[in-house]
């Protein structure tokens, strides 16, 4: 009687642990995912001298005028910018 006690308890622990690894790993991919704003905010963030948008440095679109280099949140920001400057 005792020991199918125990056999009882054993069942209901590994259902119960098999429940937590199904439904764990949902929730971790959602918090792990790639390009999370927890990634962004370590890096260094560059303005945009077009729009004045700060924009991280990897994802920014880099123009060197005159030895200088200027970041852009987009290449639109980047072509309008280069255009004013001709003039
Ligand atoms: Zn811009």
């Amino acid at each position: 009687m005792f020991f199918r006690l125990i056999i009882a308890f054993v069942i209901v622990y590994l259902v119960y642990r098999m429940g937590k690894i199904f439904l764990s790993p949902s929730a971790k991919e959602r918090r792990s995912f790639p390009g999370s704003p927890a990634s962004i905010a370590g890096e260094d963030l560059v303005k945009d001298p077009y729009c004045g948008t700060y924009v991280p440095e990897s994802s920014a679109f880099t123009v060197n005028i005159n030895g200088e280099t200027l970041y852009f949140c987009s290449k639109e920001c980047l072509e309008k910018y280069k255009a004013e400057k001709m003039n």
